[in-house]
């Protein structure tokens, strides 16, 4: 039987951080569903469709793995999808708390659907969407952390908006 696993998260903007984590969920699962999780009460800087077509755009020569987007519960959309975990990234102690509470939710809501923890690389530990998006918005490079497609794509974003701040 293969085995497949839900990677949610924001991804505005997905990073080599991210790409590391897909990287290495795809070792250990059959199938990786990268799934753009769609918040209304959270702004994002890139739209549902522009952060769907930006991942499928860097993963675009990736077998294995497919990008989707959802709203609502993680773990519903675990569930109906029929994956076997959910994928999340550590960086440091402080996201430690948050997802092992949200381990422990979505498990009370399905106990068939475990949660999988994945250390981020060294060299990403201290990479996060927010911190790269300040850096970029500050006029800093940020090259060393976004796959080309995204980089530009940030550029461009960051143009328009102060374009129509203007
Ligand atoms: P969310 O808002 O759901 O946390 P993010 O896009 O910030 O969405 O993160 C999605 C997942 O990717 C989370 O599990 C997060 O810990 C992980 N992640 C984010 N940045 C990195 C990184 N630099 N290295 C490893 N994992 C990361």
């Amino acid at each position: 039987m293969k085995t497949s696993a839900l990677y949610p998260g924001s991804f505005d903007c997905f990073t080599y951080g991210h790409l590391d984590i897909i990287k290495r969920a795809l070792k250990v699962f059959d199938n990786l569903i990268v799934g753009v999780a769609v918040n209304p009460h959270k702004t994002t800087l890139f739209s549902r469709e522009e952060r769907v077509s930006l991942i499928r755009e860097v993963l675009k020569d990736t077998p294995r793995v497919e990008v989707i987007s959802f709203s609502g519960l993680t773990i519903q959309k675990a569930t109906a999808l029929k994956v076997n975990a959910i994928v999340r990234g550590l960086r440091m102690a402080s996201d430690f708390e948050f997802e092992f509470q949200m381990a422990l939710m979505n498990r009370s809501m399905n106990k068939h659907i475990e949660s999988i923890y994945f250390p981020a690389d060294e060299k990403y530990l201290y990479l996060s969407s927010h911190l790269v998006r300040e850096i970029s918005m500050m006029g800093g490079s940020v090259s060393a952390y976004l796959p080309p497609v995204v980089e530009k794509a940030l550029i461009r974003k960051i143009k328009q908006q102060r374009g129509e701040d203007l």
